[in-house]
């Protein structure tokens, strides 16, 4: 009677190191999966200033001459808007009348 109830015990607690173990491995799936999803679940965009795809979550938005892009930095979208503003105002000049502006 001893003997069953020893082995009882044993089978509890290697059940229990069991669930243990698999319950880690969930909990440690469950933690990795954000990680991997971000990595391959996520739609990439295209930085024209310097070439570079990155996520789309982590881009910068500018609407530039209408339509929408998305830059890598700062940097990268002041650069794009300066160039817009810049053939925005070489167009503009080039509407205008060649004597109206000195
Ligand atoms: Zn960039």
């Amino acid at each position: 009677m001893l003997v069953y109830l020893f082995r009882f015990l044993l089978v509890l607690v290697f059940l229990r190191l069991l669930f243990r173990f698999i319950g880690g491995l969930f909990r440690g799936y469950r933690q990795a999966e954000p990680v991997s999803g971000g990595a391959r679940g996520v739609p990439l965009v295209r930085d024209r200033v310097c070439n570079t795809f990155l996520p789309e979550e982590r881009a910068l938005r500018a609407v530039i001459a209408g339509r929408e892009e998305f830059f890598c930095s700062a940097a990268c979208r002041d650069r794009a808007l300066a160039d817009a503003s810049v053939s925005k105002s070489l167009a503009g000049a080039r509407d205008l009348p060649p004597h109206s502006t000195h």
